[in-house]
């Protein structure tokens, strides 16, 4: 059957970096037919704006060219005609992120938000989408990878794909190009690596760690997948981090050296922290994707889609990501509490968790946590950091309130049936409610402290309910993540001064951020001033750290640095470090009942 609705795109310049897209519509509105582009991209809760991109629009039927009229910045009509109607116009394809488009000589990608027009009065409709190769020898090897359904291709060949309706056709990234392509099953479902750009990865190992951990996530909502197949798109760049999820594939970017190598076993930090991300973005093909929040269910991608529930959906899938590392095996325990130490250093080291609550950072994520400013460590908290140690608190206060019997686990099972399996939204209070039953236990206190207040959470209370301490130290210094223990005494540590300012890791030492109440913010400092010297000596990014250890605690330094070309002399009192790193270790001296509870939490029973 041929669909009424026909997209095509071809990759139309590679060095002008131009898509060409063309719409073919068999039975346009009669009234004239309107057409948009996304503002935004499910998953990233930002107005990007796509339309941007868009290059000279142009529409044509049978009867010759037909006029469009630009009705706002995302939106046109052309006038009535019969049908067919062709619509073309090329996209600037420069963004190497997981959330735009992209295409140059090694590689092109999309996603449908950023290159697709949704065409008003036919969203509910089946689509076919035309994907042709660049022209010219050199791209003779571009294979295609996605998990769009295909109607008329090979298997990673260009040629024809279908889509149930537009939000499909949006939810199937695209990658085309010369990649390395892994495969594996995972509980019976075929899955695939595409890893593109230059990288040495070692493909067998990174499809054996992934087949472990797909087949665990698969297991713990106790169903079979909820996609027929899946597909992993891997990036390697020299140093990106980011992924972006979607119902049966994700996008991700690393760095190239996070992959493993051949003949290494061990799972350097990078490559940890490489499959933590391959795990966010996996479960999110049920936390988010499927129990979704109601509203997200309208598919109105013109608008903000406000909920305050974000930290439900990425801070339990923030907590997850890593939990799952160490439930299948991939990390030892020591090496989870070293990631969740740091996920906790964040928190602790952002002021902002006073002022800001976590329905308020979920609310406001378009303006705030996707808009930082030089003042957000002051003002905001994250809803993924604070969100996972949210998710973690629920857990084991689960856990240890019910004797092991409930645990966070069975709250995201009824939740996956419930509104995962069902397609409903999830309302606003769905997920305290769903703890609240699940538990059988009173949770509004919990849950108004850590959702709807600024206090700090009950995190070392609950770990020590379960065999594992929780201390704070100071940092010792700015590559200092927290997570280990520090290998300085408590005494050298206290001797070294801090001014409660980021100041940039090379160059100048210009300054990124003051914090609330620290020696900077007293002396009257500003993001964005540079300085210069401190106590009479010359500083630069590189020796700045050496400088004001060199400090001592509560005596007046005169410091120098340009605002603008205006130099400021200040005098700047050093003060003690503040404990906001978090390390957490396992206490094997702990009570048998805390050993029982730690050894379910962290084995997933
Ligand atoms: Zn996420």
């Amino acid at each position: 059957m041929v669909c009424s609705v026909r997209y095509c795109i071809e990759p139309k310049s590679l060095d002008a970096h131009l898509f060409e897209i063309t719409i073919t519509l068999e039975r346009p509105d009669p009234q004239g037919q309107r057409l948009s582009l996304p503002v935004w991209i499910p998953g990233s809760y930002m107005l990007r704006e796509f339309a941007r991109h868009i290059v000279e629009l142009r529409a044509h039927s049978t009867a010759g060219p037909v006029a469009v009229l630009k009705t706002s910045k995302d939106a046109w009509l052309c006038a009535p005609s019969p049908g067919p109607l062709h619509v073309s116009y090329c996209v600037y394809a420069g963004d190497p992120s997981v959330r735009g488009a992209f295409l140059d000589r090694t590689r092109g990608y999309f996603n449908g938000a950023s290159v697709f027009l949704r065409v008003h009065g036919k969203e509910a409709e089946a689509c076919t989408l035309a994907i042709s190769p660049p022209a010219g020898a050199a791209c003779a090897g571009w294979r295609v990878a996605t998990a769009m359904p295909r109607r008329e291709a090979e298997a990673h060949g260009f040629g024809l794909y279908e889509a149930r309706d537009y939000e499909e056709l949006l939810d199937h990234p695209v990658e085309m190009g010369e990649f390395s392509l892994g495969a594996f099953q995972a509980c019976g479902v075929p899955h695939e690596v595409a890893v593109s750009g230059r990288h040495s990865a070692d493909m067998e190992r990174l499809c054996n760690d992934l087949k472990r951990l797909c087949e665990y996530h698969i297991r713990f909502f106790g169903e079979s997948a909820p996609f027929a197949d899946y597909l992993f798109l891997v990036s390697a760049t020299g140093e990106g981090y980011g992924g972006l999820e979607h119902r049966a594939s994700c996008s991700l970017v690393c760095a190239r050296d996070d992959l493993p190598r051949a003949g290494g076993a061990n799972v350097s930090d990078g490559y940890r922290s490489f499959l933590g991300l391959c795990s966010h973005e996996y479960f999110h093909a049920g936390n988010v994707k499927r129990i979704k929040p109601a509203a997200f269910t309208s598919h109105d991608l013109a608008h903000e889609a406000y909920t305050r529930l974000l930290w439900a959906f990425e801070g339990i899938t923030s907590y997850y990501d890593d939990l799952a590392l160490v439930r299948c095996g991939l990390i030892s325990p020591p090496a989870y509490l070293e990631l969740l130490g740091k996920t906790a250093t964040r928190v602790w080291r952002t002021p902002g968790r006073r002022r800001q609550t976590l329905e308020e950072a979920s609310f406001d994520a378009w303006i705030k946590f996707y808009r930082p400013d030089e003042n957000s460590p002051n003002a905001t908290v994250s809803y993924y950091t604070k969100g996972a140690l949210v998710a973690a608190c629920l857990d084991l206060l689960l856990r240890s309130q019910t004797d092991g019997r409930r645990s966070l686990d069975d709250v995201m099972r009824t939740l996956w049936t419930r509104f995962g399996q069902t397609g409903l939204g999830v309302p606003e209070d769905g997920v305290e409610a769903v703890a609240k039953e699940v538990g059988g236990i009173d949770l509004t206190a919990f849950f108004d402290g850590a959702l709807r207040g600024t206090e700090e959470l009950p995190l070392g209370g609950l770990l020590a309910s379960h065999g594992v301490s929780f201390r704070l130290r100071a940092a010792e210094g700015a590559s200092d993540e927290g997570g280990k223990p520090g290998s300085l005494t408590e005494e050298q540590i206290r001797s070294r001064p801090a001014l409660g300012v980021r100041v940039a890791a090379s160059g100048e030492a210009k300054i990124l951020a003051v914090f609330e109440d620290g020696a900077a913010q007293a002396a009257g400092l500003a993001a964005g001033d540079v300085i210069v010297a401190i106590d009479g000596l010359r500083v630069s990014a590189a020796n700045w750290e050496h400088r004001v250890h060199a400090c001592t605690v509560g005596l007046p330094v005169p410091l120098f640095a340009f605002r603008g070309d205006l130099l400021l002399r200040v005098e700047v009192v050093p003060q003690a470090p503040i404990q906001d790193t978090c390390v957490m270790a396992l206490q094997d001296d702990a009570g048998t009942k805390a050993l029982a509870l730690r050894a379910a939490w962290l084995d997933g029973g």
